[in-house]
């Protein structure tokens, strides 16, 4: 079975590694020349809970020629547009292409490329880091849990979860993977955008009761707007598990803070507290601090030179 990986940043450089580690044939595609040379060059190297360095091919996205089994998207939110528009060449009739991207509305994006009897959306806890070109820092586990979006793609859907968990990847095929898809969003729409804007760790946000009261105000914007979009969500259990995570992950600077502070690079608010307030216009639902968040965020890309 022959897998691209479509955006081989950290997330992309965990799966392909764990897939390649197991026999799959695996091709890394992205397109930051740097990363792509360090691989060709010296390899993948893998720090962390283990240091290996392994040999797998990797290329720009155009390059790829062979039509591929299955293709996991691991770009950032707002680079999956081209990244699907440089990949088209590969998608075949039975291609299946899997969305494990932080976020929401991607599906909107990939079925102008892919069938939707061949599209599987998920969400992942796994983690990944790079820390520079060609080296990916693994710590730590995970899960995954996917679903296909038509009915018709369920049962090669189950063959590729058996197949992702051989490589130990944790995946469960989940009859509604919707809310889970958006509850991981309300994790990234309450942690991120604030501790990257107060440039603090999730322990240090939550620390007030001020902030408390930000993280429901804004976790109930995305229960309203999926409510009213038909995802069940239950807000009472989504801001216990956002509390919960952020007790776990006190001492972290979470993604966003890494992107935008530390590395001076674009985030993905549009896909997180953007989409909702976006979504909530469209519904004629108030979203006030979502819109203020991303606002915010767009402004810190500004203050910072960000383009
Ligand atoms: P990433 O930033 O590591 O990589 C995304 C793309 O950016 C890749 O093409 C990568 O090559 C490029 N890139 C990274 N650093 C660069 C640099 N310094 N210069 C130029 N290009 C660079 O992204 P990721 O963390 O792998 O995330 C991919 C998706 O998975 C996102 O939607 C993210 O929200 C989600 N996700 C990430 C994690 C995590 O722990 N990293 C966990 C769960 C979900």
């Amino acid at each position: 079975m022959l897998t691209y990986i479509a955006g081989s940043g950290a997330m992309g450089c965990r799966f392909g590694y764990q897939l390649h580690q197991v026999g799959q044939e695996v091709i890394l595609l992205d397109n930051w020349q740097d990363h792509i040379k360090a691989v060709q060059e010296h390899g993948l190297q893998i720090v962390g809970d283990e240091e290996v360095t392994v040999e797998i091919p990797m290329m720009l996205p155009t390059q790829a020629t062979k039509e591929a089994d299955l293709i996991i998207l691991f770009t950032k939110a707002m680079q999956l547009p081209q990244m699907l528009q440089d990949i088209k060449q590969v998608i075949g009739e039975n291609t299946k292409v899997l969305c494990l991207l932080n976020g929401l509305g991607h599906e909107e994006v990939i079925r102008q490329y892919v069938p939707e009897k061949n599209i599987l959306m998920g969400v992942t806890v796994w983690t990944a880091g790079l820390q520079g070109p060609g080296k990916a820092i693994l710590q730590g586990t995970g899960s995954v849990n996917l679903q296909s979006i038509d009915q018709s793609g369920v049962e090669k859907a189950k063959e590729i979860v058996a197949i992702l968990n051989e490589a130990n990847l944790n995946v469960t095929y989940d009859e509604d993977v919707v809310p889970s898809i958006w509850r991981k969003a309300c994790v990234n729409g309450t942690m991120n955008s604030t501790c990257a804007l107060l440039d603090c760790t999730i322990g240090e946000f939550f620390k007030s009761p001020e902030a408390v009261a930000v993280v429901k105000t804004i976790i109930h914007e995305f229960v309203e707007v999926g409510t009213a979009e038909g995802v069940e969500l239950d807000e009472a259990a989504i801001v216990k598990y956002v509390m919960d995570t952020s007790v776990k992950a006190a001492h972290h600077y979470p993604s966003m803070h890494q992107d935008l502070v530390q590395n001076n690079r674009r985030t993905e608010i549009d896909f997180i507290n953007g989409a909702v307030a976006r979504k909530g216009n469209r519904l004629n639902i108030q979203t006030p601090y979502c819109q203020m968040i991303t606002d915010l965020i767009h402004a810190k890309e500004s203050v910072l030179n960000i383009k």
